[in-house]
């Protein structure tokens, strides 16, 4: 049985269809095409906004309307309810999937929100720029690397972004913000305040030879490979690192690893990692990560906190 859509949403997406093109909206559209956890039911609808004047159009049609949505990446860190998700989720791409070296100054890079992390690892590379080979192997849109602030092996996007360039949800007024302005925390960013959205970001790097920083970003990945279950779909850390101690240590000392609960578990590799060894659904992975949360708890006194962001669903 489909989804029963508020009338404000249908009406939404009648206004969006008359001002995008039929290739870039698809309606009751499966969200777990669009997640690395391969999990989600379908949406009302998915947009794909193809440079900033359609994204403020289509911005303006939702707030009209005062239907649901919500910004989607590369969905790499989402786990999104079976029942799927009654609104319209809005992806960027086209020019917003774009990458330049600034022309006045070699070591400024701009991004577009769209491009994912590792296209730019290869772009930075090739260009003799250093500084992003942290998160070469993050999978992910630079989008959701700044709204997370996600990071790797020391490095954080805290650590290269100069500036952002934003959207405002209530106005659709563009601005420049500073790396300050982005309050910039662990797994955390201003933009998670929920009124903005990223459409670019300015890193800051430096030279180096392209060989030299190949040769780390392997090494970088050779790491990843060996410690993650990168061969089955997760959405990554499931947790956030508590204060003073290590989400996956936690879980392996309460004896959780290889924890199951239908297709979901707690990965044998790595137990900060929940995995769907196919076929998992929504609930059998909240079901894994509220037994987790509630054993590590009663054990380190210590309650996990997610890092997946949940969609139309909760712990
Ligand atoms: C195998 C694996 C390994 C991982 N390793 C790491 C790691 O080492 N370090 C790390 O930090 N993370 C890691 N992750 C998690 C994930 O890759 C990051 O959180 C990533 O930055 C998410 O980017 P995304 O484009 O997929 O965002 P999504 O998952 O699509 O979205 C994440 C959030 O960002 C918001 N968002 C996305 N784009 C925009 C935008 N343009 N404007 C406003 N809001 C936006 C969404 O609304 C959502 O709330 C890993 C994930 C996997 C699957």
């Amino acid at each position: 049985m489909g989804m029963i859509l508020k009338e404000e949403t249908k009406r939404a997406i009648e206004k969006i269809a008359d001002i995008l093109p039929a290739e870039r909206l698809a309606a009751d559209e499966p969200m777990s095409r669009h997640t690395s956890f391969r999990i989600g039911g379908p949406a009302a609808c998915l947009a794909v906004v193809s440079n900033e004047e359609e994204l403020a159009a289509v911005i303006r049609i939702v707030k009209e309307e005062c239907a649901e949505y919500m910004l989607i990446g590369n969905g790499s860190n989402l786990l999104i309810s079976d029942e799927g998700y009654p609104g319209i989720a809005i992806k960027l791409g086209g020019e917003l999937d774009s990458i330049c070296v600034d022309d006045r100054d070699d070591t400024l890079v701009h991004v577009g929100a769209a491009k994912l992390m590792s296209a730019t690892s290869a772009f930075l590379t090739d260009h003799g720029l250093s500084g992003f080979e942290f998160a070469s192997g993050i999978p992910g849109s630079i989008g959701g690397a700044v709204f997370m602030n996600a990071g790797a092996y020391g490095g954080e996007i805290k650590d290269i972004a100069e500036t952002v360039r934003v959207m405002t949800l209530d106005k659709c007024e563009l601005l420049n913000l500073t790396n300050e302005d982005m309050d910039f925390g662990y797994r955390n960013s201003r933009a998670q305040a929920g009124d903005i959205v990223i459409l670019s970001a300015t890193f800051r790097l430096s030279k180096d030879e392209p060989t030299e920083i190949a040769a780390r970003v392997s090494e970088l990945a050779a790491k990843r490979n060996s410690k993650q279950p990168v061969n089955f779909p997760s959405a990554g850390s499931t947790f956030k690192r508590p204060v003073g101690g290590y989400a996956a240590a936690l879980i392996e000392e309460a004896g959780l690893k290889g924890y199951r609960v239908g297709a979901a578990c707690v990965s044998e590799k790595h137990s900060g990692f929940v995995i769907n060894e196919g076929g998992a659904t929504c609930e059998d992975v909240l079901a894994v990560m509220r037994h987790v949360r509630e054993t590590v708890n009663e054990k380190s006194g210590i309650m996990l906190e997610p890092e997946v962001r949940l969609i139309n669903c909760s712990l």
